[in-house]
């Protein structure tokens, strides 16, 4: 759809354009009289609206509906294989690429290895060729692709497409698009990696109309994407939701940002795995001394033996989930969200620990909002991220 505004007249052809097909999107099938109802437009500005999209690929006649009296409407629906968006969810060694069609499938994905300590041009060229070699295998023309959205586990400014600090990645003041030679026509969105991860709990996830809600992502570090009235909140120099350096306890371990105690240091994989190779260090009975070497410690190795009935893990993950609590009090009391989604590394050992979260939130939280949040682990898990990147093109096109 063109976004050119040549005038007032085009510029409410393209807004009711919008609103048609996001109709369309939110009640899967409508007819051409139900979206005169629903929109309050003329039957004859609905038909040419219809027509252009119908022309444009965008929507198909998916069959009929029910006669009130005449003939049987004809149903609209989005076309699924019209329209795709690319979603890329940047980590350090790799990136996750996904390829959507226009109603969010999930159509191809792809990791996408990065050299260790790769410079941001080289990383975002390995970027370029996987997406490049994923439209190849599925016959897509560059032309079809709505947008490219990536997500980035830093500081980024999303109106001019920087990363402003991504520590992990050794990125600082990284103009992604400038670098993305090869689609230089299409879109380029650049988003937080928590932030793109609520965006996708909001679109497709658990918080679907959810208007307050903090989806916090555990991983090697701990962020959070934050909504309020149903918009993501950015502070005002976008760096909200750092709540992996809200300090849990001032004589915890020091942190990469200076300071002591920080969720980060006490609740992210990073820190549980260090832990573990410490305990084993220390000759702790655990089954975690029967790992070949300490390097092969993962967060699956201690979730495996917390599972198996190994005491020693167990304390690990609940340990995490104390702090864990602590800090999600401090964020229920300041935010009074409806919902808490858990997401990333989280899920691998949500049902062994959410219990402790939630009794620690009982414990240390006012009363009034804990009654009215509910804490839960995502469903989406480690795509999260790639997937709300992938949504935010999809955003634009339906005027969200
Ligand atoms: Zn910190």
């Amino acid at each position: 759809m063109s976004r050119r505004k040549t005038g007032n007249n085009q510029y409410l052809k393209q807004r009711n354009q919008t609103v048609i097909l996001d109709l369309i999107r939110v009640y899967k099938q409508k007819s051409k009289t139900e979206l005169a109802e629903l929109t309050g437009l003329s039957p004859t500005a609905v038909g040419v609206i219809t027509s252009c999209l119908l022309k444009d690929g965008y929507i198909h006649e998916a069959g009929t509906g029910d006669s009130k009296g005449g003939r049987r409407p004809i149903l609209l629906a989005l076309k699924p294989h019209s329209y795709y968006a690319i979603g890329v969810d940047v980590d350090v060694m790799y990136a996750k690429i996904l390829l959507v069609d226009i109603t969010g499938n999930i159509i191809e994905e792809k990791t996408q290895s990065v050299p260790k300590n790769a410079t941001a041009k080289l990383t975002i060229a390995q970027i370029e060729q996987g997406i490049l070699q994923m439209l190849a295998q599925k016959n897509i023309r560059i032309q079809k692709v709505l947008g490219i959205g990536i997500s980035i586990p830093g500081l980024v400014n999303h109106k001019n497409r920087q990363v402003v600090l991504a520590p992990n990645l050794g990125w600082h003041n990284v103009d992604v698009y400038a670098h993305m030679k090869q689609f230089s026509d299409i879109p380029i969105y650049i988003e937080n990696e928590a932030m793109a991860s609520a965006i996708c709990e909001n679109w497709v996830g658990l918080c679907q109309g959810v208007e307050h809600f903090i989806c916090i992502n555990i991983q090697s570090g701990i962020g959070a994407g934050i909504f309020v009235n149903g918009n993501i909140y950015r502070g005002v120099g976008g760096s909200a939701g750092e709540v992996g350096h809200i300090v849990v306890d001032e004589t915890g371990p020091r942190c990469g940002c200076g300071n002591y105690g920080c969720l980060e240091t006490l609740a992210s994989t990073y820190h549980m795995v260090q832990e573990a190779k410490k305990r084993v260090r220390q000759g702790i009975v655990s089954c975690l001394n029967d790992v070949e070497a300490l390097a092969c410690i993962s967060i699956e190795t201690i979730v495996d033996a917390a599972r198996a009935g190994d005491q020693a893990a167990y304390h690990i993950l609940k340990e995490a989930a104390r702090y864990l609590g602590i800090a999600l009090s401090n964020m229920i009391n300041t935010l009074n969200p409806s919902k808490i989604v858990i997401g990333k590394e989280f899920v691998k050992y949500a049902d062994l620990v959410l219990e402790d979260v939630y009794n620690i939130v009982q414990a240390k939280t006012l009363h009034f909002p804990t009654s009215n949040v509910e804490i839960i682990a995502s469903k989406i898990g480690d795509k999260a991220s790639a997937l709300g990147a992938a949504i935010i093109p999809l955003k634009v096109l339906f005027g969200r």
